[in-house]
């Protein structure tokens, strides 16, 4: 039985005291229930490790938003598998649709970083979805195949029992238009399929597939009522304690 998880990508908002502020909110926020999900918060690397000494014995894990794939080494204004790990980190984000259009990370990059996450030990959550231009000419389907194909190339089964994919279709990504649930769902069940295909149908089943874009309180519930969503990946409504925590009350 898969759980559901709900994630919240900070992104560049937040500095050190409000990031405290933040996760002291949240926490306090879910020691009054039993949530039915996992949580993840993944504030900016200069908040990682006062947000891990916050969330200790939590019921919420630690994210990052990014990493690179080598150990060390000259790599100016990088970040290491290993240093994430030092602070607490246990998932971390590839493939942001704004880490490949702002930033150019292709899917070789992509490939690269799951692999060096898998050998490290780090749970990634791969993002991926289409553009409105490649949603409107008929295509979401073939970007969605070519995009996951190309990031778990050599990638064995083993593996992803410990990843989360994300379906975020990049209209939806803070913009406040929101896939409908049919439209997610649609998609959520054809990469099932195609994890099925690409590895077995048991490895399929067991895979969490996040959606995300625009989830807020009001669309949460119709979203993660679909039986292949298992829950979101959140940017903008992650960042007040309330909003966040009505998010994962749906779940
Ligand atoms: C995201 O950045 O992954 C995201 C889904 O953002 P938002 O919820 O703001 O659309």
């Amino acid at each position: 039985m898969r759980k559901k998880v709900v994630a919240g990508n900070w992104k560049m908002n937040k500095n050190l005291s409000e990031a405290i502020q933040l996760v002291s909110d949240l926490r306090n926020g879910l020691d009054s229930f039993e949530p039915n999900c996992d949580v993840i918060v993944c504030p900016p690397f200069t908040n990682l490790e006062s947000v891990n000494t916050i969330i200790k014995d939590s019921k919420i894990h630690l994210g990052a938003q990014n990493f690179y794939f080598k150990d060390s080494g000259a790599f100016t204004g990088e970040i290491s598998a290993d240093m994430l790990l030092s602070v607490g980190v246990e998932y971390v984000i590839v493939g942001h649709s704004e880490r490949r259009a702002i930033f150019k990370e292709d899917d070789s990059v992509i490939n690269l970083k799951l692999k060096q996450a898998f050998t490290k030990g780090l749970k990634p959550i791969l993002c991926v979805g289409e553009t409105l231009e490649q949603r409107e000419g008929g295509i979401t389907k073939e970007v969605i195949k070519n995009q996951i194909t190309a990031a778990l190339k050599e990638i064995p089964a083993e593996n992803i029992a410990n990843m989360i994919l994300a379906y975020e279709p990049i209209w939806a990504i803070g913009t406040g238009k929101t896939a409908t649930p049919e439209q997610a769902e649609e998609v959520h069940k054809f990469i099932r399929d195609l994890i099925s295909e690409l590895y077995n149908s048991n490895v399929a089943e067991n895979l969490t597939i996040q959606y995300g874009g625009s989830v807020k309180p009001a669309n949460a519930e119709s979203l993660l009522s679909q039986p292949d969503i298992d829950g979101a990946l959140v940017g903008g409504a992650c960042l007040q304690a309330d909003s966040f925590i009505e998010i994962i009350k749906s779940a």
